[in-house]
């Protein structure tokens, strides 16, 4: 590998949290990896300094204002980085023929268009954007298979599965069949493990007065706003189990969320006789960015070696679904199938977003999604891009009336 070309990168979400950390990665490995295209949505003057750094072919911004500002700016620099904008500019340098592999890690359904086309090229995936597999399950999982996609998990929980399982199930895949093979491989459990978030210790009425700036100061990683309150609410750890679900192709029954405060194991698997196995390392996204990135090598990744000395107890708890009912709601929408993962998505982003506008509470957030669930009229065709689309847009209209109707 070191000694063959390097690896053309196109990286989805550059300027975010597990961006930066995509290129800090990257930084240490230059003659594996090389940056095709970095995209963000419209932060221009981190774009800037990230093209100046990495000179990319190309960059997208997500509009026609932020792509021209991008442009003129790089115009006095001696970069001559091709500046695109919009759906039309992410599709070009996801499927781009020189491209190898394609890094998605924009935040939330904005994602899924991208990520879905890098599948339908068959290139390298390393998955971030859970919530793209959320929304099209079935649909992604199927078409990185028929086009022969490597879907790499880069969420930390999911990452730690995989690097947990046998290599009879690693070695050629774009998701992981657990189920067909479980006999074969004794893979009885996959124990999700998640940190009980900021307010892991708190009452349901101490929950009710919890501020945005307390919901995004997460104990141990450092991600971003979106993430942080999903984290918050457990319905990051909803969206994992979801995600899980369609990567592993494992039955619900048999996929667990343990609270574990120190973020130290960040996930298992359990075989039939009796093993378990986990991954641990210190909570720094650099481990499975790296792991994602060289898998089946394995590479420096610039992250801390674990002191297990300085750890000195691992805890484990049940979660409480009820303070926390976004993973109850979760758990439903699963079993529920056809649209319903996708509106609970979709009612999930309006109403963290809303959240952190200050225009609802912490606790109306999940009030939210359940009215939204209850509301929506659910679809059991979610076998198309444009069904799964419309199943998103109508859902945030009924969020966003739910929230207009509780002012
Ligand atoms: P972030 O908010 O820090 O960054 C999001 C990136 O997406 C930015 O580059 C932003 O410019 C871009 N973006 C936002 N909206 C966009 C839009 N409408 N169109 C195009 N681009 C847009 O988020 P993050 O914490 O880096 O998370 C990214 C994804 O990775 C999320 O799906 C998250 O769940 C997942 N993830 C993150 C972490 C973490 O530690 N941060 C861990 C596991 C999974
Ligand atoms: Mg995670």
């Amino acid at each position: 590998m070191t000694e063959s070309k390097p690896s053309q990168i196109t990286l989805l979400g550059a300027t975010g949290s597990i961006g930066v950390s995509t290129l800090d990665v990257i930084s240490r490995h230059t003659e594996r990896y090389q940056i095709h295209a970095l995209t963000a949505n419209t932060s221009v003057e981190a774009m800037e300094k990230l093209c100046i750094r990495w000179s990319p072919a190309y960059a997208v911004m997500s509009d026609e204002t932020s792509a021209k500002e991008l442009s003129e700016r790089l115009q006095n620099s001696d970069v001559e980085t091709q500046v695109l904008a919009g759906e039309a500019g992410l599709l070009r340098v996801v499927q781009h023929e020189d491209v190898d592999c394609v890094v998605a890690a924009i935040v939330g359904a904005a994602g899924l268009v991208p990520t879905l086309a890098a599948a339908s090229a068959g290139k390298r995936i390393l998955l971030a954007n859970k919530e793209a597999l959320v929304m099209s399950g079935k649909l992604f999982v199927d078409t990185a298979k028929e086009n022969d996609a490597v879907l790499m998990p880069v969420d930390s929980e999911h990452n730690a599965i995989f690097q947990c399982l046998p290599n009879c199930l690693t070695s050629h895949h774009s998701s992981v069949k657990i189920t067909n093979q479980n006999t074969k491989a004794g893979i009885e459990r996959i124990w999700l493990t998640a940190s009980g978030g900021p307010f892991r210790e708190y009452s349901a009425d101490q929950l009710h007065d919890v501020t945005p700036e307390q919901a995004v100061n997460h104990p141990n990683w450092d991600m971003g706003k979106k993430i942080s309150v999903d984290s918050a609410t457990l319905m990051n750890k909803g969206l994992e189990l979801i995600e899980a679900y369609w990567l592993f192709d494992m039955d619900i029954a048999n996929i667990d969320v343990v609270v574990h405060p120190q973020s130290v194991i960040h996930s298992m698997v359990t075989y039939t006789d009796g093993s378990v196995l986990a991954q641990l390392g210190n909570p720094d996204m650099r481990t499975p960015i790296a792991h994602a990135l060289a898998w089946p090598e394995r590479i420096e990744s610039g992250v801390e070696p674990l002191n297990i000395f300085d750890v000195a107890k691992l805890d484990f708890e049940r979660p409480d679904l009820d303070r926390f009912p976004c993973l109850r709601l979760c758990y439903e929408a699963i079993k529920a199938g056809g649209s319903a993962t996708i509106v609970l998505n979709a009612a999930n982003e309006i109403a963290v977003s809303a959240f952190l506008d200050e225009k609802i509470g912490f606790t109306d957030i999940a009030v939210l999604i359940e009215k939204t669930l209850d509301e929506a009229v659910m679809t059991e065709d979610v076998s198309s891009l444009e069904s799964i689309l419309e199943a998103d847009r109508a859902a945030r209209i009924i969020t966003n009336n739910c929230i207009a109707e509780m002012h």
